[in-house]
C-alpha cells in the first residue's frame, strides 16, 4: 500500500489505473469501514482510501480537536485488507485558498441531520466532490449508517452527471446491535451499556410497520418517549421514504427509520431499512 500526502503524487500514482473503487473516511477505522473495502477489493483493481478530517463538517471546533486520530493503526488496517493507496492529504493541500465555492444539496438536506447540523451536507458534498474531482474513481463506497449522506451523494452524482457507480455498504454493528462508529469511544462504560436502546427502538419500529402498523406517528411518539425516560436527549427518531427521504406514508413500500440521540455528551445516529407489503 502507497501512503500519499500530496496531490502530484496521487495523479502520477493514478494516472495509469483504469478501474478505481474510492471510499472517503475520517480514520478512526474499524470494521464498517473495512467491510467497504472488503467490497472495494472485489470489484475494483485499485481501491484508494482517503483518511481526512474535515474541518468543514464540524460545528465545533473543539469536536474537530476531539475527532480520534489513529493513523498508524488505521494504515495497518488498509494494510490487511490489500488497499492500494492511502490518501491522507493537508488540509493546506486539500484547500490552498479559503473555499468559497459549494456544492448546493437539494431540500431534503436540510431535514434530519441538517436541522440538527447547519450546512453539514453542504460542507460533505463539496469535499467528496473534490475528492472524486482528484481521484476520478469508477466506483464510490458509502455506508448506510451515514443514510442521508448516501443519498445526498447518489443524488449529487445523479444530477451533476458524474461518471461514478455508488455503492452502499450495510451497517456493521457490534454483537448488541449498536452500529460501529468513532464516535462509540466516547461513551462511558455505563453510557456504552445502554447505547444500545437507539438500535432496539428503532428495531422495533421496524417490526411493528412490517407486521402492518400504520401509525407512524404514535411509534415514533412511543420510541422518543422511551429514550427521554432512560436519559437521552433524542433529536429525532422518523420514519421516512428510502429514497425521496420524504415523510413516510401509509401507501409506500420502501420506507427507513432514523434516528439521532444524545447520550451524555456523546450524538449517536442509527437508521434501518424496512419492507412493508402494501
Ligand atoms: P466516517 O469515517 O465516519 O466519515 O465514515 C466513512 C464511511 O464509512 C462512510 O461512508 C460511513 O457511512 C461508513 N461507515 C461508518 N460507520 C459504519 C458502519 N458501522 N457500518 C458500515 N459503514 C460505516
Amino acid at each position: 500500500m502507497e501512503i500519499i500526502t500530496d496531490i502530484l503524487s496521487l495523479h502520477a500514482r493514478l494516472k495509469k489505473e483504469s478501474c478505481i473503487a474510492f471510499i472517503p473516511t475520517m480514520g478512526n477505522l474499524h470494521a464498517g469501514h473495512l467491510s467497504l473495502a472488503k467490497i472495494a477489493r472485489k470489484k475494483a483493481s485499485c481501491v484508494v482510501v482517503s483518511i481526512f478530517v474535515n474541518r468543514l463538517q464540524f460545528s465545533e471546533i473543539k469536536d474537530f480537536n476531539k475527532y480520534p486520530r489513529t493513523f498508524e493503526s488505521d494504515s495497518k488496517l488498509l494494510i490487511n485488507e490489500n488497499v492500494n493507496v492511502l490518501f491522507a492529504p493537508h488540509e493546506s493541500d486539500l484547500f490552498p485558498l479559503k473555499q468559497e465555492f459549494f456544492v448546493e444539496p437539494p431540500l431534503f438536506a436540510n431535514i434530519l441531520e441538517g436541522e440538527f447540523r447547519h450546512n453539514f451536507f453542504r460542507n460533505v458534498a463539496t469535499i467528496v466532490l473534490k475528492f472524486f474531482n482528484l481521484i476520478h474513481p469508477q466506483i464510490a463506497l458509502f455506508g448506510k449508517k451515514d443514510y442521508q449522506q448516501l443519498k445526498i451523494i447518489s443524488a449529487m452524482v445523479q444530477q451533476l452527471n458524474l461518471p461514478i457507480e455508488i455503492i452502499a455498504g450495510e451497517t456493521i454493528r457490534t454483537q448488541d446491535g449498536l452500529a460501529l462508529s468513532s464516535r462509540n469511544l466516547y461513551l462511558s462504560t455505563d453510557e456504552r451499556s445502554k447505547a444500545t436502546r437507539l438500535y432496539q427502538v428503532l428495531l422495533e419500529i421496524k417490526i411493528q410497520v412490517e407486521s402492518g402498523s400504520k401509525d407512524f406517528q404514535s411509534l415514533q411518539n412511543k420510541a422518543r418517549e422511551i429514550l427521554k425516560n432512560r436519559g437521552w436527549e433524542v433529536d429525532y427518531i422518523a420514519l421516512h421514504q428510502r429514497n425521496t427521504l420524504a415523510p413516510a406514508q401509509a401507501n409506500v413500500q420502501d420506507l427507513v427509520v432514523l434516528g439521532a440521540a444524545r447520550l451524555g455528551n456523546t450524538r449517536l445516529i442509527d437508521n434501518l431499512e424496512i419492507s412493508t407489503k402494501i
